[in-house]
C-alpha cells in the first residue's frame, strides 16, 4: 500500500482515527507525524518517538498503531483522555537535535491546542522535551515544579498490584510472600519492582542483557541471577517481562514454565493469537497496557496538579481493573489481552459517544480540572 492520502485516510478509517497531522519545518529539517487516534474521553496524550524508519510509510502506521494502543490504555485505565503519538523522523539516532527542531515541534504540537498533549518516549531525552516545552504547554512528564517527573518507581508500584490480583486469581490468596518471580529486564521499571518484590517477601530471580544492572538488585535485595537467555523457561510463579515487546510468541510460548504472566513491558504479545496459545497452556496473562498503567495515570495527575500520593493511591486501582479483565474474560470465554481490548473500546464507544475534544471544551472533560493546570505559563 502506498502512502498517499487515500490509503492514508483509509487507515484512518478502518481503526477509528480522527487526525493526523504532517509536519515540517525546512530550515531545521523536522520531519514528524502526530496521529490522534480519539479524543472522545478527552485530549489525546502520548509520548514523541525519535526513530530511524525505513520509510515514511512505516513512521505513519506506527504513529497510527501507538496513537490506537494509547487509547486503549488510557480508556482501560479510566481515565478522561485519548490515544496519540508523535513520531520524528530521525535518522542518526544518538545524534543531538538542534534547539531550532525541537521548538518547531513545540509549535506544531501547540497549533493543536490540547488536542494532542505530548510526553517522552523512546529516542526523546529530558532536555529535548524541556526545549518543546518551552514552545507549547502541553507537555506532560517534565521535571520540575508541576511536572510528575520520572514515571518509572508508579509504573513498578502498579504491576505489584496487578500481580496481587494475579496471585489472587491463582490461588485465592494475592500475597506475594514466598511466590517465585521472575524479572526480565531491570532497567528503570524493573529494578524498581525487584525491590518491591523483595519487599513483599517474593523469591526475585532478575535478568539483563546488561549484568551491571543484575549486580546492584544482587547485592541490595539478594536477587538470584538468570542468564538471559534462560529467563523465560525458568519455573517461577510469576514471569515479569520489563524489557522489549513482543516476548511472548510462537517460539517462546510452549518453552515458558511460568503459571502466570504481569510485567511492565509494552506489547508483550507478538499477535493477537498469542493470547489464545497462552489460555491453551493454562498460563494466566495480565495484558500489558492494563498492567503497565501506572506511568499514564501518573502524568494524568499533572491535569488536577500533580501529588505523588493520589498519583499512587489511583494506580492502586490497576488490581481491580485487572480482576475486572478476568471476570469478563471469564463471562465471554474469550483470553484476558482480548478481554481488556473490548473493555476499552466499549468505554470509548459508550462513554465517548462520538464526542472529538476541541480547544476549549469543558474542563470536566479532563480528569476533572481546567487544563491549564498542566504547567505554570
Ligand atoms: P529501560 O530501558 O530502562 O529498561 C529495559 C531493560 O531491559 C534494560 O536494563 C535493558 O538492558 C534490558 N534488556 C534489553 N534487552 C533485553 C533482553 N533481551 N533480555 C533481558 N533484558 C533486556 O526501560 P523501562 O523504562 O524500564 O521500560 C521497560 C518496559 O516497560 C518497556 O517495554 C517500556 O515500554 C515499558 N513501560 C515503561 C514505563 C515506564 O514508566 N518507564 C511505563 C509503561 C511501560
Amino acid at each position: 500500500m502506498g502512502t498517499d492520502t487515500v490509503s492514508i485516510t483509509e487507515l484512518m478509517t478502518a481503526k477509528g482515527h480522527e487526525q493526523v497531522v504532517f509536519v515540517t519545518d525546512p530550515p531545521s529539517g523536522l520531519r514528524a507525524i502526530v496521529a490522534v487516534h480519539s479524543t472522545a474521553l478527552g485530549p489525546s496524550l502520548g509520548g514523541i518517538r525519535f526513530w530511524r524508519y525505513p520509510s515514511e510509510h512505516d513512521a505513519v502506521l506506527d504513529a497510527l498503531r501507538l496513537s490506537e494502543a494509547m487509547s486503549l490504555k488510557a480508556s482501560a485505565a479510566g481515565l478522561h483522555q485519548g490515544g496519540g503519538k508523535a513520531v520524528v523522523l530521525w535518522d542518526v539516532p544518538d545524534a543531538p537535535r538542534s534547539e531550532a527542531l525541537l521548538r518547531a515541534m513545540g509549535r506544531a504540537i501547540d497549533e493543536l491546542g490540547g488536542r494532542y498533549i505530548a510526553a517522552e518516549d523512546v529516542g526523546a531525552t529530558p532536555r529535548d522535551m524541556q526545549v518543546i516545552a518551552a514552545e507549547t504547554r502541553w507537555v506532560t512528564g517534565i521535571e520540575g515544579p508541576g511536572g510528575s517527573g520520572d514515571p518509572s518507581p508508579v509504573t513498578a508500584y502498579g504491576v505489584v498490584q496487578a500481580m496481587g490480583t494475579v496471585l489472587e486469581e491463582l490461588d485465592g490468596d494475592g500475597t506475594l510472600d514466598g511466590k517465585r518471580v521472575v524479572v526480565d529486564g531491570v532497567g528503570h521499571v524493573g529494578s524498581h519492582l525487584a525491590r518491591l518484590l523483595a519487599d513483599a517477601g517474593a523469591h526475585v530471580a532478575v535478568a539483563d542483557v546488561n549484568p551491571e544492572r543484575v549486580d546492584v538488585l544482587l547485592r541490595e535485595i539478594g536477587a538470584e541471577a538468570l542468564p538471559v537467555d534462560r529467563a523465560l523457561e525458568e519455573p517461577c510463579d510469576v514471569l515479569a517481562p520489563c524489557a522489549l515487546g513482543s516476548v511472548l510468541n510462537e517460539t517462546t510460548i510452549p518453552r515458558l514454565r511460568c503459571r502466570a504472566i504481569c510485567g511492565a513491558a509494552n506489547n508483550q504479545l507478538a499477535d493477537a493469537a498469542c493470547d489464545d496459545s497462552l489460555a491453551a497452556r493454562g498460563i494466566l496473562y495480565a495484558p500489558d497496557f492494563v498492567v503497565n498503567a501506572g506511568g499514564i495515570i501518573n502524568l494524568a495527575e499533572e491535569f488536577v496538579g500533580y501529588e505523588g500520593e493520589r498519583a499512587r493511591a489511583r494506580t492502586a486501582q490497576i488490581a481491580d481493573t485487572v480482576r475486572r479483565v478476568f471476570e469478563f474474560a471469564r463471562q465471554d470465554g474469550v483470553p484476558p489481552g482480548r478481554a481488556a481490548e473490548q473493555m476499552a473500546r466499549r468505554r470509548i464507544a459508550e462513554e465517548g459517544a462520538g464526542r472529538r475534544w476541541r480547544p476549549g471544551d469543558p474542563a470536566a472533560w479532563t480528569n476533572g480540572a481546567p487544563l491549564r493546570t498542566l504547567r505554570p505559563g
